[in-house]
């Protein structure tokens, strides 16, 4: 712990640098984190694509963790049913959109970090750029259309990303390694089929669900960031939880499927790595 003469002895920058580092002590603390990993995620940049009930727990957890720079993207306004789940908002959110009232609920937590809210919903254009603008994109999206954007755009510019999924009592995350050739989505969950159009998007869900696959997210993102050796070859692995009966399964080398339109079964990866 510093000591008050130490810190009187430090310059007017340092002085600075050491009250910024002072609220994350007790992660610091972590072997796996220290002075060095809190300084790494500072300078990391994490987009969220979607801040409904998966977004608000990543969003949370990586603006306490002091990620620096967070990119904040939804296309939808707070609506009263979302309130049950999605714990960045409260009762005066309603009609507000959510990129910008999560952008502000997290400023009002950490005020070091930078937001960018993004009113968007992803499509090929803007997953590529959010890829190239940032370290890592973690997907907090509630439909699988978005999520095959975000498989395609990581094929196709190889780059790593994090995948997280629920519905009702259960959920699984996916740290999907395609920089390194690792299994993609599509490997594990096949081609994208057509949603049902008579659930309108809309499905079961405790609120307590995407509390818990959310931290699984943000906990794989900041091991990710603080993991200097990330962009070794390394498999996709997964995390699949269910509450109800409580129970973990996960995989750490998930085997690329050979027959996989989108990566070739890792062949399309594989060879300019
Ligand atoms: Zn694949």
């Amino acid at each position: 712990m510093l000591q008050f003469a130490n810190y009187m002895a430090m310059d007017e920058a340092e002085q600075f640098d050491s009250a910024k580092l002072a609220r994350y002590a007790r992660q610091m603390m972590l072997d796996r984190i220290g002075e060095s990993g809190q300084r790494r995620l500072l300078k990391a940049t994490v987009a969220i694509v979607g801040c409904g009930g998966l977004g608000s727990t990543i969003g949370q957890i990586l603006a306490r963790a002091g990620v620096g720079t967070l990119v904040l993207c939804d296309s939808d306004e707070v609506e009263i049913e979302n309130l049950h789940r999605q714990i960045l908002y409260d009762e005066r959110d309603v009609g507000r959109s959510k990129a910008v009232a999560a952008a502000a609920r997290l400023l009002s937590i950490n005020s070091q970090v930078k937001m960018h809210a993004r009113p968007m919903r992803v499509d090929a254009e803007n997953a590529a750029e959010l890829f190239e603008s940032s370290d890592l994109v973690v997907d907090a999206t509630d439909n699988l259309a978005s999520r095959y954007v975000l498989n395609a755009a990581a094929v196709r510019l190889k780059r790593d990303w994090i995948y997280g999924g629920c519905v009702g009592w259960e959920g699984t995350v996916m740290v999907v390694r395609s920089g390194t050739g690792g299994a993609c989505l599509e490997c594990v969950f096949g081609p994208p089929e057509p949603s049902d159009p008579a659930t309108g998007g809309r499905f079961p869900i405790s609120p307590a669900t995407p509390v818990v696959v959310g931290s699984i997210e943000a906990h794989e993102v900041l091991r990710y960031l603080l993991d200097p050796a990330a962009n070794k070859p390394c498999g996709s692995r997964y995390v699949c939880i269910n509450l109800e009966h409580p129970r973990v399964r996960s995989n750490d080398g998930v085997p690329n499927n050979p027959a996989c339109r989108a990566c070739g079964g890792g062949k399309n990866l594989k060879s300019e790595i």
